[in-house]
Order: C-alpha cells, then sequence, then structure tokens
C-alpha cells in the first residue's frame, strides 16, 4: 500500500478557496456536503454554498474598507492579522482575504499585547481580526504599531468569552462588512496563470516559539493544496464509507495543524468540524458526546488529561468515547507508553500519529493503513525524506537515526524577511527539520515508519550518550504519581550533563515529595540504561510550561534550572 501523487497532480493556477470548492477536484460535490462548520455552543453554521458567497461579500466589504479596487499588486501589502479564540468564521474570514489577494497572518490567541505587536510590525499587518474578549489586547497592539483602532474588526462570536473588555459598540465587525460587501459589486475575479499557486503566499504562520522567538514562515496556496491532496490519499483508507466524519476542532486556529486538517482538509471532504473555543476538559468530552463526534484531531496534552483525570472521576463511564472511530495525535511526541494506555482505555478507537512542522505546511508523515505504537507514520507521497548525521552524510538502513530533512510540494517558502534564517534551514532544496528521526518496518506490512526520537537540540548529552528527554517522559507519564512532566538537562561535573525530571504530582498521589522523588527515580532506574537514570533528582511543580500547540516549552525551565544554579 502505496499511494502515489506526482507533481503534476498537484494543481499550481488556481487559488486555495477555487481548489477547495472545485466540484472536479473534490472527492464529493459542494451540494452534498454537510454544513463544514458548527459552533460547538449553538450548533450555528453555513452550508458550504452560503460560505461560498459570503467569502466574496466579505472580500469585496473589507476591500472597500481598505481602499482596496482590485486584485493585483503586491500580496505583502494585504496582510490581514487574526487574533482570536476559534470560531466558525475564520475560515470563511481566511479565504475572504485570499479572494481579495492577501495573505493571512494568525496570530496564537495567548499573545500578551508585547507579543502580538511584534508580529503585526514583523507581517506589516494592515488591519486585525479580533473578539471581544482579545480586543484590549488588540488595540494596546496596535496603536503601538500605528494601526488605527478603525482597521480593528471584531468577528461575532456567541458571548461565552470571559466579556468585553472594551468598547464594543464603536467598532465594525465581520458580519457589518459581509452587509457592505453584499450591497457593492465583488471585487474582479482574474484567473491565474500557471504556477502562480507556487509562488504566491496564502498564509504567514509564525512557528510555535519552542526553541526560541517564533519565525514567520510564509506558506504559498500550493502548499496548503498539496498537503491537502497527500493526507486525503492516506486518510482515505480510514473514512467511515461514504458518510462524512464529525471532527473536533479544538486544534488553535491559529497553528498550521488547524490550518490544514480542521480547516482545509475537512471542507475539501466534505466533513464537518465542530469548533471549540476554549479547552475544558469535561465540557470537551459532552461536546464530543453530544455531537456524537466521529474523529478527534488533538495534542498529547489532551490525550494525557483524558487518561489521567478520566482516572478520577467517580463514574468513568462519562469519560466514555462510543461514537469516536479515530483519534489523530500531532505537533509533539505521543509516547508508546501513552498509546498503550489509550489503547486499553478507548479499544474501539484507532489511534494514529502524524508529524509535521510550519516550515512543511504541515504534515511530512501520517499513520498508513496499520499503525505502529510510538510511530509518526509513514512519509506522504511526494514528500521525499532523508535522515544526515552530524557530518552531512546519509544514513542508510533501519534502526539508524538522523536529522530530518524533507523536500516535496509542501515545503515552504521560507522564513518572512529573514535570509539568513531562511539559508540556514532552507538549504540546497531541502528542509532541515532539526528533529531526529529514524525509520522502522513495519512487523507485519514492512512498510517504512518514522520513528521521532526529539529535536537535535534538546537532545542531552551524558558522557557522550545522547538522551532524548521525550522518551523519558513518557516513562514518566506512565507512572501514576505523574500526572505531567517534562525532561530537562542540568550541567554535571562528570558526565557533562544529566536529565533532570520537573513533575506535576498526581492530585491523589497521597505521599511527601521525598517518598515520591524515590519511587520516580526508582521507575527509571528500573527499567532505563544507566546514563538516562535522573542524576538530575526530581522537582515538582504545578504546571508544565506549554504551548497552546500542546508542546512542552523546555526552554523555560532550562532557563529557570540555569538561573538557579547561577546563584
Ligand atoms: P519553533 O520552530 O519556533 O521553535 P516549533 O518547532 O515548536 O517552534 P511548530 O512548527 O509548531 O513550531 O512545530 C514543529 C515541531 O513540532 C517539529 O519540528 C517537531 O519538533 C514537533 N513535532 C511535531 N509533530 C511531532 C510528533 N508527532 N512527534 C514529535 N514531535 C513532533
Ligand atoms: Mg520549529
Amino acid at each position: 500500500w502505496a499511494p502515489q501523487l506526482s507533481d503534476t497532480d498537484i494543481p499550481d493556477d488556481q487559488p486555495l478557496s477555487d481548489f477547495l470548492f472545485d466540484d472536479e477536484l473534490r472527492p464529493r460535490k459542494c451540494a452534498e456536503c454537510p454544513t463544514p462548520f458548527i459552533d460547538s455552543l449553538d450548533g450555528s453554521g453555513c452550508s458550504i454554498e452560503e460560505t461560498k458567497k459570503r467569502i466574496d461579500w466579505l472580500a469585496a466589504g473589507i476591500a472597500n474598507h481598505l481602499g482596496i479596487t482590485d486584485t493585483t499588486g503586491d500580496v505583502w501589502d494585504r496582510v490581514v492579522s487574526i487574533f482570536a479564540v476559534n470560531n466558525v468564521h475564520t475560515p470563511v474570514l481566511a479565504w475572504a482575504v485570499h479572494r481579495l489577494n492577501g495573505v493571512v497572518a494568525p496570530a496564537n490567541v495567548a499573545f500578551r499585547a508585547s507579543e502580538l505587536a511584534y508580529q503585526l510590525k514583523d507581517s506589516k499587518a494592515r488591519c486585525i481580526f479580533t473578539d471581544a474578549s482579545h480586543l484590549g489586547i488588540a488595540i494596546e497592539a496596535a496603536s503601538s504599531v500605528g494601526i488605527p483602532s478603525s482597521d480593528i474588526f471584531l468577528i461575532s462570536i456567541p458571548a461565552d468569552t470571559n466579556g468585553p473588555t472594551a468598547n464594543i459598540q464603536s467598532f465594525l465587525n465581520l458580519e457589518d462588512l459581509v452587509e457592505i460587501g453584499r450591497q457593492i459589486p465583488p471585487l474582479p475575479r482574474i484567473g491565474w496563470e500557471k504556477g502562480r499557486a507556487r509562488k504566491q503566499a496564502a498564509y504567514l504562520c509564525y512557528s510555535s516559539g519552542t526553541s526560541g522567538p517564533p519565525k514567520g514562515v510564509m506558506i504559498s496556496h500550493r502548499n496548503i493544496i498539496a498537503n491537502i491532496m497527500q493526507m486525503n490519499l492516506y486518510e482515505l483508507p480510514f473514512r467511515n464509507g461514504n458518510h462524512e466524519e464529525v471532527i473536533l476542532g479544538i486544534l488553535p486556529q491559529s497553528h498550521i495543524y488547524s490550518i490544514i486538517l480542521t480547516t482545509h482538509c475537512s471542507v475539501f471532504r466534505g466533513d464537518t468540524v465542530v469548533v471549540v473555543a476554549k479547552f475544558e476538559l469535561m465540557s470537551l468530552v459532552k461536546a464530543v458526546r453530544k455531537f456524537k463526534m466521529t474523529m478527534l484531531y488533538i495534542v498529547p496534552p489532551i490525550l494525557i488529561a483524558l487518561i489521567k483525570q478520566g482516572a478520577l472521576v467517580k463514574d468513568p463511564t462519562e469519560f466514555d468515547l462510543p461514537s469516536v472511530r479515530r483519534i489523530y495525535s500531532g505537533a509533539a511526541p505521543l509516547s508508546e507508553e501513552l498509546t498503550t494506555q489509550i489503547r486499553a482505555r478507548y479499544p474501539h478507537v484507532l489511534l494514529g500519529q502524524g508529524y509535521g512542522m510550519t516550515e512543511s505546511a504541515t504534515v511530512m508523515a501520517s499513520h498508513p493503513r496499520e499503525v505502529y505504537d510510538g510511530s509518526s507514520g509513514c512519509v506522504l507521497p511526494g514528500l521525499e525524506i532523508r535522515l544526515v548525521d552530524a557530518d552531512g552524510n546519509d544514513v542508510e538502513g533501519y534502526n539508524q537515526s538522523g536529522e530530518i530533512w524533507a523536500r516535496g510540494p509542501n515545503i515552504t517558502l521560507g522564513y518572512f524577511k529573514n535570509k539568513d534564517a531562511t539559508a540556514a534551514t532552507y538549504s540546497g532544496g531541502w528542509l532541515r527539520s532539526g528533529d531526529v528521526g529514524e525509520f522502522r518496518p513495519h512487523p507485519k506490512t514492512g512498510d517504512a515508519h518514522l520513528f521521532i526520537v526529539d529535536r537535535v537540540k534538546e537532545l542531552i548529552k551524558v558522557s557522550g550518550f545522547q538522551v532524548a528527554p521525550a522518551e523519558l517522559e513518557g516513562h514518566l507519564l506512565s507512572h501514576s504519581l505523574v500526572d505531567d512532566c517534562a525532561v530537562i538537562p542540568v550541567a554535571d561535573e562528570r558526565s557533562g550533563e544529566v536529565p533532570k525530571a520537573v513533575v506535576v504530582l498526581s492530585k491523589d498521589a497521597g505521599c511527601d515529595h521525598r517518598t515520591a522523588e524515590r519511587e520516580i527515580l526508582d521507575w527509571v532506574s528500573k527499567h532505563k540504561s544507566k546514563h538516562k537514570h535522573l542524576k538530575g533528582g526530581v522537582d515538582f511543580v504545578s504546571e508544565i510550561p506549554k504551548s497552546p500547540s500542546g508542546k512542552i516549552l523546555r526552554r523555560f525551565l532550562r532557563d529557570r534550572e540555569k538561573a538557579r544554579q547561577a546563584q
């Protein structure tokens, strides 16, 4: 089983939104498909036909407001920032921005004003769409970079989100712009010449900022079209026959994982995404049950919460997920141990994993027909992957690790206004991922599965051996005393570096920190080789810092540790 996709199969002469609604290319015609996005709180949403009209109207409304009359010119003069919690309007807004020949720059809702201001300035955003609960931050950030408050718009969202922080009435909202656009002539439509979709940016997505400040990645229309087609081929065998999937929309809409899987792939295939604004485990589980969701795209912290909190509830049936057929995890390591726990708790569910990064317009590997615990799946069709060692030589064969380099139609255009970083990361036509991986053959099918070891820069070097924090974190999480954890290096005179665990102790641990530390140290010593032992000890904390896309921000813990050692 090896689906093929050649470069010529991927269109390069149409904008993304034309591709999405092209009945000739879609697996199912638009008219046969259900509402693509519905709100988890009130079930509201628009049909595909209505969505298409709203894209045109909203594009005309925004263009009218900004004084744009044509659909030509420099796309980088038409960057639109979206800074809002998940909502059903964001996809339409993004496609409207493309319709007026602009670029969408989504911003992380966890941002403070200074972080948003940095991104607004870096991307030269013309205007901002936000929601009531983020308006205050948007106003502060906008004013510091010279965006007038008349160019801040509200996306109407049911009043669930912490209440307004500024005078809402004085801001135009998305519906006002749709109404304006409905009453004026649509923007001119011009055909795209061959190859244009390869070069023209659709999104400026910022990486998660795990290793340093977020970087703006220029993602072309065709990068996204390519990844939709690649993923579509991979997911076909798992489809619910001819029926649509009902998909959980909890991934942050500003992150590329959501942009591909719960914004574009879903609408192209004719599925419904139930959009959830905020993560709260119990209401999430209730929503999954209420909407009879069949497919969950999530990140490891949600799986950890399902297992750990699910074990504590009085009535465990409340955590049953009978409608779910498939769970897909990505964006951060999902350990073999956690996979086993999920499989035991939800035996009817197929649990798969994918691997990708913003720079690859997300997915590079995804689980095929047969899953393999701990693996991030097989390389997507149309993409080439090399594993390269520290001396720049290709690593051949199975069970040999090297840095993952990738080349293919979903590899993005580079970093915005950052030639040096682009040259270093996108080198000689290959994207250097900064992640260490290795291939192992599936025991039954023989398919080559990609296992992610960890980031090159996060590996802990203990007396010349490399220790992957992700491996130890997976092991620690399988202990009942550990609710969450991170592993970081600490300096050591003899070994150079040694691993240290930072642990959130289980709420019903019922023992003191010293006893818990001894248990945890033993748990590692018993099951892992010597260089992996937690010679740096164990720290107890109330929370592990994570990005909204579910990544452990180990750099914060490392910095804190260094500061402590310097004292
Ligand atoms: P920054 O580049 O700003 O430091 P980031 O790399 O976390 O942030 P993203 O582009 O959101 O930003 O994340 C991509 C990274 O996520 C990958 O390079 C990899 O390290 C990690 N990742 C993604 N999927 C997986 C997976 N299945 N297993 C392990 N790690 C994964
Ligand atoms: Mg990165």
